[in-house]
């Protein structure tokens, strides 16, 4: 059975050596979580994660949820008593606002906690998830009386939240979207339509489900420019508070799917059900998109996720798998074979998933700062910069955290030989469940674009040169030490084929946009493998100056990071120059040939 153990000593080293959490400690929320409460929340998460969420996962991924011909849908064995666990713990709640109930601590630890717990149960992580998604829209967009209504219950874990875009005729194409609206005379709206895919759209795990539902009320214009963002309970709310009956919400099936078993993706009815409302008439698609961003960071997540419990498994098996004699001559001779960790391309294989996981936990880390930062200082130009790198982020992160998260889910089963094929030991479950993750929330092709066609030449390209001058910076002040030399020069190649990859966009894609269409997803790579290396850098450099200041007993794994910040450098970074070549190759060959000839 597969195994998960969170990695909290490497997250406190991120926290504090890395990033010094402590230095943010003005904005509102972090003066309570000291050191001290930080480790003690981590270790709590880390628990609940390992002994209540990991052991359903291979369960609810053989048992699924199923569809009652009466509508209702069943969510697997457990998932409803760790939800109610989940929720006890205040996890709903942790960065919400203390104003509705919620415990007003970072963001940033709710983003370690996700971690876990997709890692753990990446598909019952998704039911509460997307309740914080439908949560902070409501908080940034809703109206007081909204906030008072929904924001304490659904914290309270009695209540979840859903995201209703998809419809079967429109995806990627918001603007086509049909379900409509019309005024109900009281300030409320009629809302009627078919909306697919989605998740956790019903199930048996809380009171009332509040669907946040994009629609188009009656004579708005067409287009994205129509589109306004509803609130729809399930179930009608009296003005106690108290669940009603059904508010014509129902599910007409769910998805038989590849992954995520245990997350009930659901086709959902709405027949003139009475929603509010949620910001402005026609600028749904601006207050979804604070879900939506929450949504990806999330996205991005459980790909770091996955790749690091294949990781796990894929380490204890290559550990205990006896298979041919290092090349080296024999290091178990008493055995009938060495265990496979002795070979080469296994180690390589092993490297790399790690040296991806470790920066890419840090990645997250970094960004969840910035938005803790770009939500809560007070200090507007603060606020600002945060935002800038947040959005040029943010496609990066659900783009490159994901593929990358799938492939190392690959490479994890790829150690398992013929047994990762084989359902039984668990480890093909995390690429299925990995699979989605590429695809959902803005397929990965589509978060490239938005990399490319929007976020690059925003505000004459104000976050990228803040990226630029940020990287540049800390390669000039780390120049003359030494020991980072080996790590500093790659990295300073690297920065180069970004910056180049840049210029060729600025000078080629403007007069002919499929230039930048063909280097989307190239860009974004590159883009993703320099703050990959940026990381391992800051890591690097922390892991120096704890290892100098003592360690604290720490020593052997500052050690083993400085290792596997030159294995990234020297082995994944140069990737950057592939990518580089394909972008500068342009849309041509791409282009040429004809939809016929394909
Ligand atoms: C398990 C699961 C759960 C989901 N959960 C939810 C949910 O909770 N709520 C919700 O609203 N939706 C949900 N979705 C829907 C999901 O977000 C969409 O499937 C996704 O956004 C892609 O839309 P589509 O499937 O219509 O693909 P399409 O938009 O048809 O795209 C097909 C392909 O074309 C590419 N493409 C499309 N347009 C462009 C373009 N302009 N430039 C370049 N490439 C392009 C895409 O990258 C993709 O590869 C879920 C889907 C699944 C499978």
């Amino acid at each position: 059975m597969p195994v998960y153990k969170a990695p909290v000593e490497d997250t406190l080293f991120l926290l504090n050596d890395v990033f010094g959490i402590e230095r943010y400690n003005n904005l509102p929320g972090f003066a309570d979580a000291s050191a001290d409460v930080v480790e003690a929340v981590l270790g709590e998460g880390a628990k609940l994660c390992e002994e209540v969420l990991q052991p359903l996962n291979h369960s609810g991924d053989q048992e699924g949820c199923v569809r009652h011909s009466d509508g209702r849908v069943t969510t697997p064995k457990g998932f409803k008593e760790a939800h109610e666990a989940y929720a006890a713990g205040g996890w709903i709640g942790l960065a919400m606002d203390p104003e509705y109930g919620g415990q007003g601590l970072p963001y940033t630890l709710g983003a370690v906690m996700n971690e876990y717990a997709s890692a753990a149960n990446m598909a019952f992580a998704m039911y509460p998830g997307l309740t914080m998604g439908a949560m902070a829209a409501l908080h940034v967009h809703g109206s007081d009386e909204q906030k008072r209504t929904y924001l304490p219950k659904m914290i309270e874990g009695k209540w979840s939240g859903t995201m209703n875009l998809t419809e079967p005729h429109c995806g990627t194409d918001l603007g086509l979207l049909k379900t409509k609206a019309v005024p109900n005379g009281d300030g409320s709206y009629g809302i009627t339509g078919t909306k697919i895919f989605i998740s956790a759209g019903e199930q048996d795990i809380t009171e009332n489900i509040i669907h946040l539902v994009l629609a188009r009320i009656e004579g708005a214009p067409a287009g994205t420019k129509g589109i306004s963002l509803f609130v729809v309970p399930r179930n009608k709310i009296g003005a106690d508070g108290s669940v009603g009956a059904n508010n014509g919400v129902s599910c007409g099936s769910i998805e038989h799917k590849m992954g995520i078993h245990g997350n009930a993706t659901c086709v959902m009815n709405y027949e003139g059900a009475q929603g509010w409302l949620v910001g402005a008439e026609n600028k749904g698609l601006n207050a979804m998109f604070v879900m939506m961003n929450e949504a990806r960071l999330g996205v991005a997540i459980q790909g770091l996720a996955q790749s690091e419990v294949a990781y796990q498994n894929a380490v204890a098996y290559a550990k205990e798998r006896l298979q041919g004699r290092a090349l080296t001559g024999a290091k178990e001779p008493a055995k009938p074979a060495d265990p496979i960790i002795v070979h080469p391309d296994v180690r390589r294989t092993l490297m790399s998933i790690r040296a991806f996981n470790e920066a890419a936990r840090a990645f997250v880390l970094w960004n969840a700062l910035k938005s803790d930062v770009a939500h809560r200082s007070g200090d507007a130009a603060e606020r600002q910069a945060a935002d800038d790198q947040l959005g040029l982020m943010t496609p990066v992160l659900k783009g490159v955290l994901t593929d990358v998260g799938f492939d190392n889910a690959v490479k994890a089963q790829q150690m398992f030989g013929g047994h990762g094929y084989i359902a039984e030991t668990g480890v093909e479950q995390f690429v299925r469940d990995a699979r989605i993750a590429m695809i959902y929330e803005g397929a990965n092709g589509v978060q490239a674009m938005d990399l490319v066609g929007r976020k690059l030449g925003r505000d004459g390209g104000r976050a990228i040169m803040g990226f630029f001058n940020e990287v540049g910076g800390f390669l000039k002040d780390n120049a003359e030490d030494e020991a980072l030399k080996p790590l500093l020069g790659p990295l300073q190649v690297s920065l180069g084929h970004l910056q180049q990859a840049a210029m060729w966009f600025m000078n080629n894609a403007l007069a002919r946009p499929d230039n930048a269409g063909a280097g989307a997803t190239d860009f974004m790579h590159l883009l993703g493998l320099v703050s990959l290396g940026y990381m391992w850098a800051k890591m690097a450099k922390a892991a120096q100056e704890k290892l100098k200041a003592g360690a604290d007993g720490a020593a052997e794994r500052m050690n083993a990071k400085l290792v596997t910040a030159r294995f990234f450098m020297e082995r994944t970074l140069p990737e950057t120059a592939v990518h580089l070549a394909r972008i500068t190759a342009g849309a041509d060959t791409t282009m040429a040939l004809s939809a016929e000839q394909f």
